[in-house]
């Protein structure tokens, strides 16, 4: 790290220690070529991204909006309230682990179709449509075949299973 006082790049850590309770790093700096001393703090940066809207507009993301959409997607459907809050803890990880500074909205809204997919498909479709996630009304009919595939898939593999059972 450059020197505060004569801008010389050379530093050496002196002393390093935890403070603010482990949640920051203290050094002790002194400058190799004025011998001056510095303290620095360093701290983990887990500032969420801002959301681009599709306007071009930003805002910053707000988690109880998310909630609400969420909430609103699996209105009366059988999903577990842990189960909602299991997803969007692993949306904000996402968000953390971006990096990013701004995150296009979309990329949020298909993360949130990636866990309504595995929690219920009636709240995916659901959100899927509200968010108008889909390009024409073409993709969303694909989704939805795709999606009576895969259960009447489901369907055939609890038949095996019944079937398996009866002959143990
Ligand atoms: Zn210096």
């Amino acid at each position: 790290m450059r020197c505060p006082f004569c801008q010389a790049e050379d530093t050496k850590v002196i002393d390093s220690r935890l403070a603010s309770d482990g949640a920051a790093v203290r050094r002790r700096r002194e400058c190799q070529q004025c011998a001056e001393r510095f303290t620095t703090f360093e701290t983990a940066e887990l500032v969420l991204p801002r959301i681009i809207k599709s306007d071009g507009s930003r805002e910053p993301f707000n988690e109880d909006k998310l909630r609400r959409g969420i909430g609103r997607a699996v209105e009366k459907r059988p999903v577990a309230t842990e189960d909602i809050d299991a997803a969007l803890d692993r949306i904000k990880h996402r968000l953390h682990v971006s990096g990013e500074r701004e995150i296009p909205s979309r990329d949020l809204g298909a993360w949130v179709m990636d866990e309504l997919r595995d929690l219920d498909e009636v709240a995916y479709v659901r959100f899927a449509s509200v968010y108008q996630q889909f390009q024409n009304i073409d993709a969303f009919r694909e989704e939805i075949e795709r999606l009576q595939q895969q259960s009447a898939g489901d369907t055939r593999r609890s038949q095996l299973s019944l079937l398996k059972d009866g002959s143990d």
